[in-house]
């Protein structure tokens, strides 16, 4: 099993599959930035599913057990139940798990993905006021369509969902409430997250950030709640029930709380870099060594190298040690 510096080992791969979205969240891809002219990955440049699954095989030999598909927006890669049924058949891995912004998730294809060996999904959310969402996916993108998503999701049996909504002050932190009262009872697990300063683009100020403690009190001041212990180590998520029996919700403190002592995560971006934290200024290239014809063990040989040297903890030290520049969000997929 691969150890870092640290002492963490390596569990969890975040796929990549693609760095384009059919949304312009205002706090991951703005507008302006994330315009006509940008240059979004070729398809050349991207890795195949065929070269995913390889990679993936390769980090499972390494200790994974994990993985999440994400993007950009993963269901614009067309067929990526196929990706999920290659994934599926290797052996040793426990969880697939899939992030979305919900707006290609039909009733077919969360079926398609669940019968293809998806366990999991997520599903963005940020609030339930739609001139409130509108204004934040920025494509003028209606909650019912969202909310049409998860019941889709229900349905084909890819439970429980988490439902993460990004909390930005002055934004949608009036949105906090109601998405706990709209989802409380229902099975489903809302995730309240720190706005974080991925990027270089977002104008992060710290001020926008609500802190999870501050989230915890204003949903206790409507349903008393309480903290419970998390699933596994490593989970991200504070996790707090509902006294009354109505479920749980999580809270992710990335920013006030950072919880990088039990990072076991890696990222794979859509061109196959391998990112060792959200907050890395670079990533190191594994596409070269699959097209340079490298065999298995020198791939391996790779990651594991990487990930024996790995000692970032961004946000335990965000204020000290800013990169010059930090690879965007949309192209390693939170
Ligand atoms: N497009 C998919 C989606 O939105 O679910 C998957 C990729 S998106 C980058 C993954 C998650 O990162 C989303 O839940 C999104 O809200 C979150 N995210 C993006 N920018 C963020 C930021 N600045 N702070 C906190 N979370 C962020
Ligand atoms: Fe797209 Fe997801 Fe980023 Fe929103 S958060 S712009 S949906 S990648
Ligand atoms: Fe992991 Fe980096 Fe986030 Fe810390 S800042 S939890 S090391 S991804």
């Amino acid at each position: 099993m691969a150890v870092d510096a640290l002492g963490r080992p390596l569990r969890d791969l975040r796929i990549s599959v693609t760095d384009r979205c059919n949304f312009r969240c205002t706090y991951c891809m703005p507008k302006e930035v994330f315009g006509r002219d940008f240059a979004f990955l070729e398809r050349a440049e991207l890795l195949t599913f065929e070269e995913i699954a390889r990679l993936a095989q390769l980090f499972v030999r390494e200790g994974v057990t994990k993985f999440r598909l994400t993007g950009g927006e993963p269901l614009l890669r067309r067929d990526i139940e196929r990706l999920v049924a290659m994934l599926s058949r290797i052996r040793g891995v426990e969880d697939i798990a899939l992030t979305t912004n919900g707006a290609l998730l039909t009733r077919e294809k969360a079926l398609a993905l669940r019968n293809a060996g998806l366990n999991r999904i997520t599903l963005s959310l940020d609030s339930l006021d739609d001139a409130v969402f509108r204004r934040m996916n920025d494509v003028e993108f209606p909650v019912a369509r969202v909310l049409d998503a998860i019941d889709a999701a229900s349905d084909a049996g890819l439970t429980p969902i988490k439902i993460d909504m990004v909390v930005k002050r002055g934004e949608n932190d009036d949105s906090i409430v109601g998405m706990a009262s709209r989802f409380r009872g229902t099975g489903h697990i809302v995730r309240f997250i720190e706005y974080m300063d991925v990027g270089n683009t977002n104008g992060w100020r710290m001020e926008d950030v609500v802190s999870a403690r501050e989230i915890a009190e204003r949903i206790a001041e409507q349903w008393p709640i309480e903290p419970i212990p998390s699933n596994y180590f490593g989970e991200v998520a504070e996790r707090w029930r509902y006294i009354d029996g109505a479920g749980e919700i999580g809270i992710i403190s990335s920013v006030t709380q950072p919880f990088c002592g039990s990072c076991t995560r890696a990222r794979l971006s859509a061109d196959g870099k391998l990112y060792l934290c959200l907050f890395a200024g670079t990533g190191h290239d594994l596409r070269g060594l699959l097209r340079g014809a490298a065999d298995d063990e020198t791939i391996a040989a790779a990651i594991r190298s990487r990930w024996h040297k790995r000692d970032d903890r961004y946000s335990e030290i965000r204020t000290e040690a800013t990169p010059a520049t930090k690879v965007e969000m949309s192209h390693i997929g939170g």
